[in-house]
């Protein structure tokens, strides 16, 4: 039988929940380890946009989004992205200040600090893997109980995860307008895993999109599609060979179907640009609700663990940023 999980948690992000159709530990790992950015960006739409609104008021307020690559003074190149306007070039210059500035926090965190950090989530893996063993009665040492309260204080799961994620984060700058307009600015470097964003923009549709939150049964999920329609929700994605396509198909998918369920479209539609090939693969379909609801009836008993996850094709092991804590993963 399957031990019972920790509190699962509230908010969710719609393409974390498409990870389901990768791998089942994997969208755990997740959930859990990026509930604190779904929560910021539930705030932020709240303050945007504000709250409880129906579809039919965001259908009213799609963003159409104007995006331009500029050349960054290292010479790499970046897409500056902006929601809801034209870009002038004071936004390009806040944005790669922005992103700039994101790179020296980030080189200076790797210098001093992410070794440390790496080591400080360890610790409170270790430390909690204690109080499991204690409560199953493993006596403990003296003081031990005392110490395992300190550390676990000191050492929030929020603080750990982020701190665990910041050594992988992509310099990537976010900023409002202050003009009181709300508008998004985002820019990603098109190396790693800005190229994405760069493909997307040079081959994928352009449509308006918007980014809202919608509630499922205690969770609250973020939805920001890559493109709404009058009868589709749209999810663009990039892979380096065509060897992936297959496995990435199905994510696409309900990625795609759940936007258009939340935004209450009749179809979906995906293209999956394949690097190597430079050929697109496109697909489209009507939205199947009931399958739909069966796939967030899963979250659930997923994070609660009342759900086993199932092991997924071991070739998605191999480079899986969870394997060394994974206990779901495929020897390659
Ligand atoms: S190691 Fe494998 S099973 Fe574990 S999360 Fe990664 S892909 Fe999934």
């Amino acid at each position: 039988m399957l031990a019972a999980r920790r509190p699962t948690p509230k908010y969710l992000g719609t393409n974390n929940i498409a990870g389901m159709k990768w791998c089942h530990q994997k969208f755990i790992f997740r959930a859990e380890a990026n509930e604190g950015i779904f929560r910021r960006a539930y705030e932020d739409d709240c303050k945007r946009l504000g709250e409880n609104l129906s579809v039919d008021q965001l259908i009213t307020r799609l963003e159409a989004v104007d995006r331009r690559v500029v050349t960054l003074p290292d010479g790499r190149e970046a897409v500056v992205s902006k929601w809801g306007g034209k870009i002038t070039p004071a936004d390009v210059a806040t944005a790669v200040k922005g992103l700039l500035d994101a790179a020296e926090v980030k080189t200076v965190a790797t210098k001093a600090t992410l070794k440390q950090l790496g080591q400080l989530a360890e610790t409170r893996d270790r430390v909690l893997k204690r109080r499991e063993e204690a409560k199953a009665g493993q006596r403990l040492v003296e003081g031990e109980e005392e110490l395992i309260g300190g550390i676990l204080q000191v050492l929030s799961k929020e603080e750990v995860r982020l701190m665990g994620a910041a050594k992988d984060s992509r310099p990537t700058a976010y900023a409002e307008s202050d003009a009181g307009t709300h508008e998004r600015i985002v820019i990603e470097t098109t190396d790693g895993l800005g190229r994405g964003l760069f493909a997307q923009y040079k081959y994928g549709e352009q449509l308006p999109s918007i980014r809202y939150h919608f509630a499922h049964r205690d969770h609250i999920i973020e939805a920001d599609p890559d493109g709404i329609s009058s009868d589709y929700c749209y999810e663009f994605k990039l892979v380096g060979e065509r060897f992936w396509h297959r496995f990435v198909r199905p994510t696409a998918v309900l990625q795609a179907s759940l936007y258009s369920y939340f935004f209450q479209r009749p179809k979906y539609r995906i293209d999956v640009y394949i690097e190597n090939e430079r050929t697109m693969e496109s697909l489209e379909g009507e939205v199947d609700s009931q399958w739909v609801q069966n796939e967030l009836d899963k979250i659930d008993g997923l994070l609660s663990g009342s759900l086993e996850p199932l092991p997924p094709n071991r070739v998605k092991c191999s480079s899986c940023e969870f394997s060394h804590e994974c206990p779901t993963r495929q020897p390659s």
